[in-house]
């Protein structure tokens, strides 16, 4: 049973309480993180933390805590954890009050730091990509915020799975926004194309490491809003998150994207992440 931390208390998950009138139970309202941790060592922990911020900014929660606090609570729960990997969720909500939809007069938010177990994708699943479906992208029109509200989120991805796929590619306008839990990338004509970040899509932490990666790696790409037409026309497309990293999507509703399997540059790229992972791992980023 792992060790979780919950306001201000390490202690055993079965052990750990939140009272039933928390407006994280109650309206969702609250954010959260997960960050990757490879060999005991948070990736890309500073850019997470200042997601959390924004998410905060967002949704009009002061954060509880300083990066240097919670950089020292997220580092006590890698230590107490069994695995040397985990992806460590935390969730900071609004905190108990009278049922109504305002903010209460006092606030006393809700802190929860729990570490997930955390396998890269297997080797096989690299190898043959993954089938995924595309859906009318339903959501609000903050999806910027990484919201503990996630009820859309958790219909999309469930029709992925009853169509027995990995991932629904949501679109909106005609163009593509993202993944139910993943951002997407399309490559076209030999160039890799993202879409523009905006209130749309999360702006992801993986996402960025790609688009870097490709910078560094001399990757023709260019980050531009991607119509329908162009997703379906793609030579490959690509999925990031921070537990999947980067994985081909090889087939798009019942049809094979490019001739089938993962391409050329996704090759590429998945070596790139996986050196610039170990990089990080060895602590030399
Ligand atoms: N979009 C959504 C909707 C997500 O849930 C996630 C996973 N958290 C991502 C994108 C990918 O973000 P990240 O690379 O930071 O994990």
């Amino acid at each position: 049973m792992p060790t979780v931390y919950l306001n201000g208390q390490f202690l055993p998950l079965e052990e750990a309480r939140v009272p039933v009138m928390d407006r994280g139970f109650l309206f969702g309202d609250g954010v959260y993180e997960v960050i990757p941790v490879y060999s005991r060592r948070p990736f890309r922990q500073r850019e997470h933390l200042d997601r959390l911020q924004a998410s905060l900014d967002g949704i009009r929660l002061e954060n509880p805590h300083s990066v240097q606090e919670w950089e020292g609570l997220i580092g006590r729960i890698v230590e107490l954890a069994e695995s040397e990997d985990q992806g460590v969720y935390l969730q900071v909500t609004r905190g108990p009050g009278p049922r109504d939809h305002a903010f209460p007069k006092t606030i006393l938010p809700t802190v929860f730091i729990l570490p997930m177990p955390l396998s890269p994708p297997s080797p096989e699943l690299v190898a043959h990509g993954i089938a995924a479906v595309t859906a009318r992208d339903n959501r609000w029109l903050r999806c910027d915020i990484k919201s503990t509200s996630l009820l859309p989120n958790v219909l999309l991805r469930q029709y992925s799975v009853d169509a027995g796929c990995a991932e629904t590619l949501l679109l909106r306008d005609g163009c593509l926004a993202e993944g139910a839990a993943s951002n997407i990338f399309v490559v076209l004509d030999g160039c890799l194309l993202a879409p523009p970040k905006s209130n749309l899509m999360l702006p992801g932490i993986t996402y960025d490491v790609v688009l870097e990666l490709a910078q560094q790696g001399g990757f023709p790409h260019c980050v531009r809003p991607i119509p329908e037409a162009e997703l379906r026309a793609a030579s490959e497309v690509w999925l990031t998150s921070s537990t999947k990293e980067v994985l081909a999507v090889t087939t798009l509703d019942g049809q094979h994207v490019g001739c089938g399997r993962p391409g050329p540059l996704f090759r590429r790229m998945h070596a790139a992440y996986q050196d610039y992972k170990h990089k990080v791992m060895r602590g030399n980023d």
